[in-house]
């Protein structure tokens, strides 16, 4: 009945033809909105309670959520497409967009990195997929058991799992409880599939499953043996069990990117897959996801997508390779719960590394942080561009980053005179 139906869970979003699915969520409640997406044309609404319309627009289940979750597994068993399941505090997007970038078109389905949940992933899987022989979907976590909910409707053959750290920490509860909730991949993998976990001694001390292979940075049975760059490019150095590979990259330049290029030449391997290196050469980073330009000399770099502690300090290695001098505008590290002091302090470390700090402190929650680099504190973006402006010389790089709320891009907008990166 479902078979060629588009759902949508916002009525704001419903339009002609579509099915509006109510959910109850901590804010609101779906059931609320039926009449206005019926209103914008939604032809039925699947729901748990009765609502005042016409009853044969309802379309009663017991819980939405779960109804959504069983009809997108009953689809991807119905076509049987080769699973990658990919996980991680830090890169899940960019890794899942360079092999999806890599494939044929026709060949592979992957889903939006802002519908890698318990509802969205099952919205891409249900709206978007048609077929294709390799679903390359990424599975986000805020606590133990999201990842358990994602596996069930779409168990990978293949499960990545590429870093853990503290993103999130509080809402998933801690390190710990990320850890456990990120290693429900491999432990809810297919009976015949491959996990590929980052070589980190608390991941592999918590796998005892033996299809596994490792990856990282100067170990595991993939790993980025070293890199270098030249000029507005990377020339990186990979080991394989199938033998070595020089790659030359012209927009990657974050070296946790790099790490993770292993993970994705083992998922290649796994999969059998000759795939023509090149496009991943190619690969252009999603914008915000450290984006690099170079504007009258200066390295310019875009990560303003999101913060952790993790990607702070990949980030900022990154940064002091690339550049002479080395700045940084930064942002409040968001949902860290009571860990926010700690996790802030942390950051000050982490950015007394640099030249030059530059907190936007919209929120204040950054307010705690302490660093000798720090240059000025400002909610007012034209303050610290023009201070910033007159610091930099060619050769310089300046980074921008933040968690997604503090919406740093704002600042960037700015600073490049309108371009984003
Ligand atoms: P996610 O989808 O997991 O949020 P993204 O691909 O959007 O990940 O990248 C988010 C940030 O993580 C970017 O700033 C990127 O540079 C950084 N990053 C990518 N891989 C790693 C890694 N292995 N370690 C630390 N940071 C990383």
């Amino acid at each position: 009945m479902f078979e060629n139906a588009k759902f949508v869970i916002d009525s704001r979003e419903a339009f002609e033809g579509c099915v509006f699915v109510a959910l109850k969520g901590e804010k609101t409640d779906g059931h609320l909105y039926v009449n206005e997406a019926l209103g914008k044309g939604a032809v039925l609404a699947v729901v748990e309670r009765e609502v005042d319309v016409p009853k044969e627009k309802l379309f009663f289940v017991r819980n939405t959520r779960i109804f959504l979750q069983e009809l997108a597994a009953q689809k991807l068993s119905r076509y049987n497409p080769t699973i990658v399941g990919i996980t991680g505090s830090n890169g899940k997007t960019t890794t899942k967009e360079m092999i999806y970038k890599c494939l044929d078109s026709g060949l592979a389905f992957r889903n939006p990195g802002n519908l890698n949940t318990e509802i969205g992933l099952p919205l891409a899987v249900l709206n978007d997929y048609e077929g294709q022989k390799y679903a390359i979907l990424e599975m986000a976590m805020n606590k133990p058991g999201d990842i358990t909910t994602l596996c069930r409707i779409a168990q990978p053959h293949v499960a990545v799992l590429l870093n853990v750290g503290t993103a999130h920490r509080g809402v998933a509860g801690g390190t710990e409880q990320i850890l456990t909730g990120k290693l429900e991949i491999v432990q809810n993998m297919h009976k015949d599939g491959i996990a590929i976990v980052h070589s980190d001694q608390r991941i592999l001390e918590r796998i005892k499953e033996r299809n596994v292979i490792t990856f990282g940075f100067q170990k595991g049975d993939y790993y980025l043996d070293n890199y270098t760059y030249e000029s507005l490019s990377t020339v990186a150095f990979y080991r394989t069990p199938n033998g070595s590979k020089v790659l030359r990259f012209s927009t990657i330049f974050n070296v946790g990117q790099l790490i993770n290029v292993a993970a994705v030449l083992a998922v290649f391997d796994v999969l059998k897959l000759e795939v023509d290196l090149s496009k991943l050469e190619n690969f252009v980073p999603v914008t915000g996801r450290f984006k690099v330009q170079q504007i009258e000399g200066v390295y310019i770099i875009d990560d303003t997508y999101n913060a952790s502690l993790e990607s702070f300090k990949v980030a900022v290695e990154t940064l002091k390779k690339l550049g002479k001098k080395t700045y940084a505008v930064v942002g409040s590290i968001k949902e860290q719960g009571s860990f926010s002091e700690e996790t802030h302090k942390e950051l000050g470390k982490i950015l007394e590394q640099l030249d030059g700090v530059f907190v936007y402190n919209i929120d204040h929650e950054i307010d705690t942080m302490e660093c000798s680099k720090i240059v000025l504190r400002s909610d007012q973006p034209d303050v610290i561009v023009s201070k910033l402006r007159s610091l930099l010389n060619p050769k310089d790089a300046v980074l921008f980053k933040a968690s997604r709320a503090i919406a740093m891009e704002n600042v960037l907008k700015l600073f490049t005179g309108g371009s984003t990166v």
